[in-house]
């Protein structure tokens, strides 16, 4: 898609930190990091959100999750991360290129969001 940001990054328009790349995912580190390890992986394919993703993409959202925990061991996060995919406006998605955030580090990472 020619004017996503997520999309440049993978064609090589735009910079970023590597941290593992396949011919399906790319994961790279977060430019804003919240936590000491926080990488965004995504399909190389342009995928909107969650709320767009189909059974096509089935495949790729499993490859994903499936290399999280080696890139998050790869990163310094040994014993667990966890995994953020922000959807659409409730979400706050903020790229609409569908990723999923690793987050982690030596220590835990705080609680998930505040109890209503
Ligand atoms: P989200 O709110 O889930 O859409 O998250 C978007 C994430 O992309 C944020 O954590 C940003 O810090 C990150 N981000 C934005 N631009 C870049 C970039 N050029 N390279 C790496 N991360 C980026
Ligand atoms: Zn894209």
């Amino acid at each position: 898609m020619s004017d996503c940001l997520f999309c440049k990054i993978v064609e090589g328009k735009i910079p970023a930190q590597k941290v593992y790349e396949d011919e399906d995912i790319l994961a790279f580190k977060d430019i804003s990091p919240i936590r000491p390890v926080h990488v965004l992986v995504i399909p190389k394919k342009h995928i909107t959100s969650l709320a767009t993703a189909g059974a096509e993409d089935v495949l790729v959202l499993g490859k994903i999750l499936a290399k999280a925990n080696e890139i998050a061991v790869s990163q310094g996060s040994p014993d667990g991360f966890r995994v953020i995919i922000n959807t659409g406006r409730v979400g706050q998605q903020e790229v609409p290129h569908l990723h999923v955030h690793i987050v982690g580090g030596p220590d835990p990472v705080g609680p998930m969001l505040k109890r209503i």
